[in-house]
């Protein structure tokens, strides 16, 4: 997994974090918390925090990212509670894809093509009743287009 980290080759923060001076915010920030955002079109509130797969601070893969809270990041750090989000051996979808699927405005089927998933793990996300803690942390599921008719 640390053969694919894309390490960061500017400025690093006192914790060795990759960082990035973001216009915006006037201050220095994670640089992966600015690419995350970009990425998803969604911005983290404090509560969310970014956590490395990889446990390498310079690394701005996003694949290697996922969105936790800081208790999270705390439990990660004692080792690990092994029926929360991912880390449960039943699941197949990463935090990352389950936050993926509650932004996605697809309808449950065709998401669940894309990430091979049956329609019912999706809405079970979206329901936040599978990976809930996603939601617990106020990201919110895109609403779907309601279908009349069909097409
Ligand atoms: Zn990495």
């Amino acid at each position: 997994m640390r053969d694919d980290c894309i390490n960061w080759k500017y400025s690093l923060d006192r914790n060795g974090y990759a960082q990035l001076r973001c216009k915006r915010r006037k201050k220095s920030t994670r640089a992966v918390r600015v690419l995350w955002e970009a990425k998803y079109g969604v911005e983290l509130t404090a509560e969310q925090h970014l956590l490395h797969s990889c446990d390498n601070p310079r690394c701005i893969n996003l694949d290697h990212i996922r969105v936790g809270t800081h208790q999270d990041n705390m439990a990660d750090r004692r080792e690990r509670n092994p029926f929360h989000g991912e880390r449960n051996p039943m699941a197949k979808l990463t935090d990352l894809q389950a936050s993926e699927i509650l932004l996605d405005s697809r309808t449950s089927p065709h998401a669940a093509e894309d990430y091979n998933v049956t329609p019912q793990a999706i809405r079970l996300i979206r329901q936040g009743r599978n990976f809930s803690h996603l939601k617990e942390q106020g990201m919110q599921p895109t609403r779907v287009q309601a279908r009349r008719g069909r097409a």
